[in-house]
């Protein structure tokens, strides 16, 4: 093992154990998310370029793991309060003393790793390493959600997927049946059942599917079930007031807590504008990259087709440029201009641009 990887290996010890002495499941959740993304290859973590220099990681175009992450989030309670929420993954501090306060930071449209972190992410043997250490930290937990994301570092999302599908559907039409009756293949399922938060068992050995009190579980497990991802949960008519505050927060965060065009940044007066209209493009409505932070005018005035982006620039319409009223609207535009962190959808913006008038 090269000296660099231990002392790494040291670093996320001492960060993990410091993470312990608060309650954020879900900053452990964020770890297990950024092993998924790197594992599955959806997202690449660049070696830094000279010593002592951050890595840096490109996100995935598909963010299914990010929502259901920020799932994670809404049920933690962190999207309450403006300015509270950061891009999911750089929503990270550690607070140890000797260690950098932050594993990630946000660089332009990049989120950087601090280096002392690097080496064990950037070697298999590093995330095999982490992932049981994760794994360990978060049974020590032994919070509902905490048991969950262990079992699936421990044997993998998808490790027994359509089995533990086929028991839980048997499950949910035989909730009175003993155990005696079920399927072996049921029987064998059903302690991962039970971790999962899907069932629970009763004294006269029956098992009885699980509502209510464990959603995040199922949310976690529903999000990444074959087929499914959690954008079509997030427009369920059950979530979709929360799926619209997952969206505010991720689309303000996004623009660091500024309207995108002008010096406005009270979060109390600033909206997440869609790009696309929702109801034409349910399927790219709560993606928080057709989402642009304004200030309610400079919202009102894209909405009215008076305002739209061109490339990174606000461009203003011929009616709006005429009006000698609208100076106090548009002087400050380019000048205060604010790029995302994330790209947005290009032909999003495409669209608005072409709905601009005059
Ligand atoms: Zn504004």
């Amino acid at each position: 093992m090269t000296d660099a990887l231990d002392r790494s290996m040291r670093a996320w010890a001492e960060a993990l154990a410091g993470m312990r002495t608060t309650k954020p499941t879900y900053k452990a959740s964020l770890i297990v998310a950024i092993l998924e993304l790197l594992e599955s290859g959806a997202g690449q973590l660049v070696e830094p370029t000279q010593a002592g220099a951050p890595a840096t990681l490109s996100l995935p175009t598909d963010d299914r793991l990010a929502s259901a992450f920020d799932l994670v989030l809404a049920e933690h309670g962190a999207l309450e309060g403006p300015g509270r929420v950061e891009q999911p993954l750089t929503h990270m501090a550690v607070r140890t003393g000797k260690m950098p306060d932050q594993l990630w930071r946000r660089r332009r449209n990049a989120l950087t790793l601090e280096p002392p972190f690097a080496p064990v992410l950037l070697s298999p043997e590093g995330r095999a390493w982490l992932r049981i250490t994760l794994a360990e930290e978060l049974e020590r937990r032994a919070s509902p959600v905490g048991l969950r994301l262990a079992h699936a570092l421990r044997h993998g999302w998808d490790s027994d997927r359509e089995r533990l599908e086929e028991a839980s559907d048997w499950l949910h039409s035989h909730s009175d049946a003993p155990l005696t009756t079920a399927s072996d293949r049921v029987r064998e399922s059903l302690p991962q059942l039970e971790t999962f938060g899907l069932a629970a068992r009763t004294r006269e050995d029956r098992f009885r599917p699980l509502e209510g009190d464990l959603k995040t579980g199922r949310l976690i497990w529903q999000a990444l079930r074959a087929g499914d991802t959690s954008m079509k949960l997030l427009t369920t008519s059950a979530q979709r007031r929360q799926g619209q505050e997952v969206f505010r927060a991720r689309v303000l965060s996004n623009f660091d807590y500024w309207c995108a065009v002008c010096p406005i940044g009270i979060p109390e007066i600033l909206e997440a504008a869609h790009l696309l209209p929702v109801h034409a493009h349910p399927e790219i409505g709560l993606d928080f990259r057709n989402g642009i932070s304004l200030c309610r005018n400079h919202h009102r005035a894209m909405d009215e087709g008076l305002l739209a982006i061109d490339g990174e620039r606000p461009r203003i319409g011929h009616a709006l440029a005429q009006d000698d009223s609208a100076r106090g609207l548009c002087e400050p535009l380019s000048a205060n201009a604010r790029q995302p962190f994330v790209p947005l959808h290009a032909h999003a913006l495409d669209w608005r641009l072409n709905q601009l008038r005059g």
